[in-house]
């Protein structure tokens, strides 16, 4: 059994980059140059937090520039520093890569504890970080774009918004500053549930592919297979609602202060409401109650979904693990020794720089929009209608056959901007599923699929730097 080493988290996204890089013919100095974090911004401001001054500690690296803007959340957490922020930062340039989001990698973060503070003193402390990032630079619709990450929503994004459009008025695409944001703010429909119906839609992809299942000793499709989701906050609770509606059973949800299992599966929304009310996940009506919150992971399960934070499964945890195939919602939930551990014993580990990039990919969906200043389906809907309805009225005619009241509205209906995002959203992970997998079938010397995403993220970032004539 692999003895616990303490990855710092940069060193550990090195690692997996070190590991891939010997499978992409790249120059050794464009793979130093792809590596590097380009530019690291740390900034100390304070802020009056009722009548004491505090000073806030923040972040906002930018990994790579071979595409502009840089795009990345940011995230509010007490444990936010620069490794974590700078291994995030890499991740996301990998991340864009792998589903071809013509973004630069970046990351912003405030080392505070949000729940710490009123929804008042969190708006002070969001539009002094803007500002300090409008002054030195660091976030314009064509330069860096945040978005939400751990600890931030759709709140946060408009504040950030309002702060940037204060302070640069008249710039006609300012709304493309932020992602994130609420619709009425120029977000876009499908934009909260988007990382986690990624999720769903990589690992259903997965799941259809019959020679990876065969090996796994499993079935192929989603429906029916039993599934454990760590973490009940955005990202975790919609994919565990997607796959409920896809026909799996989650048989455990888990939260910090503790986890429930349910053999029949349990409803997220349910649970979400009870934790609302009773301040705890454990006691939920008909569950089964697990004190200690990462026994769950060790749960017998087909797939298990770590959803929250960064080295939840190491070389300590990692051999008691009984699921079949690991979906990383999470940025960073397993550390290399894990990784190693998972390889020897089959597990399919499916990595996060793809499996959890729906978020930003849907970011990029609502950065269109707001350059294009247009609602997506606002030109073509009602085209498309009337073209259906007259297509559908000419065969009725020629047939003389009628279609049922239901089906004709399902035949009709122009696409919605939601329907746009979501199909956008399913082709994009479908097709970055079955790049990495061609990836790993054409060199089987490839240990693993995080190995092979990131091949395919590399060769895309070096060939991006070469295209540039930097490297001539
Ligand atoms: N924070 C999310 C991530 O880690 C979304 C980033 C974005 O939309 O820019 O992928």
């Amino acid at each position: 059994m692999a003895s616990q080493i303490e990855y710092k988290f940069f060193e550990a996204v090195e690692k997996s980059f070190d590991k891939a890089a010997k499978f992409t013919n790249l120059d050794p100095g464009v793979l130093e140059q792809i590596k590097q974090c380009n530019s690291v911004y740390r900034m100390f401001f304070p802020v009056k937090i009722g009548d004491k001054i505090e000073v806030i500690k923040a972040y906002r690296v930018q990994h790579s520039h071979h595409k502009s803007p840089c795009k990345g959340g940011i995230r509010f957490s007490l444990s936010v520093n620069l490794d974590e922020v700078m291994a995030l930062a890499a991740l996301m340039t990998y991340k864009c890569a792998i589903v071809n989001v013509p973004f630069g990698g970046a990351k912003g973060g405030i080392t505070i504890d949000p729940k710490k503070y009123t929804p008042y003193e969190l708006e002070k402390i969001t539009r002094r970080y803007t500002s300090e990032l409008i002054k030195k630079n660091f976030i314009g619709p064509g330069i860096d774009v945040p978005a939400p990450d751990y600890g931030t929503g759709e709140r946060e994004m408009a504040w950030i918004l309002d702060t940037y459009m204060s302070m640069r008025p008249g710039e006609v695409d300012a709304m493309g500053c932020v992602t994130g944001k609420p619709v009425s703010q120029g977000g876009v429909r499908g934009r909260k549930e988007a990382t986690g119906l990624g999720v769903f839609y990589g690992i259903r992809e997965v799941c259809n592919m019959e020679d990876i299942m065969t090996k796994l000793n499993l079935q192929t499709g989603i429906e029916g297979k039993t599934v454990v989701v760590q973490g009940l906050g955005n990202v975790g609770y919609h994919a565990a609602k997607f796959f409920r509606e896809g026909g799996a059973k989650v048989i455990a949800l888990a939260e910090f202060e503790g986890a429930i299992t349910h053999p029949e599966g349990l409803n997220e929304e349910e649970v979400f409401q009870h934790r609302k009310k009773t301040g705890s996940i454990l006691d939920f009506p008909g569950a089964t109650n697990i004190v200690k919150s990462t026994e769950a992971l060790e749960l017998q399960c087909d797939i298990l979904i770590p959803a929250a934070l960064e080295n939840v499964i190491n070389g300590e945890n990692a051999p008691r693990i009984k699921a079949q195939i690991i979906g990383e919602a999470a940025n960073g939930p397993l550390t290399p020794d894990a990784d190693e551990i998972f390889i020897k014993r089959g597990i399919l580990v499916v990595p996060d720089m793809y499996l959890n990039a729906g978020g930003v990919t849907v970011s990029y969906f609502e950065w269109l929009k707001n350059l294009s200043h247009v609602r997506y389906g606002r030109m073509e809907k009602r085209f498309t209608e009337n073209m259906n309805s007259h297509i559908l009225g000419q065969i009725e005619d020629l047939t003389g056959k009628k279609v049922s009241a239901k089906e004709k509205q399902f035949i009709m209906h122009g696409a919605d901007e939601v329907d746009l995002v979501y199909s956008g959203l399913e082709e994009t992970m479908t097709a970055a599923t079955r790049e990495i997998m061609d990836c790993w079938n054409k060199n089987p010397e490839i240990p693993d699929m995080r190995t092979a995403a990131y091949v395919v993220a590399i060769s895309k970032v070096g060939t991006a730097y070469s295209e540039l004539g930097i490297f001539p």
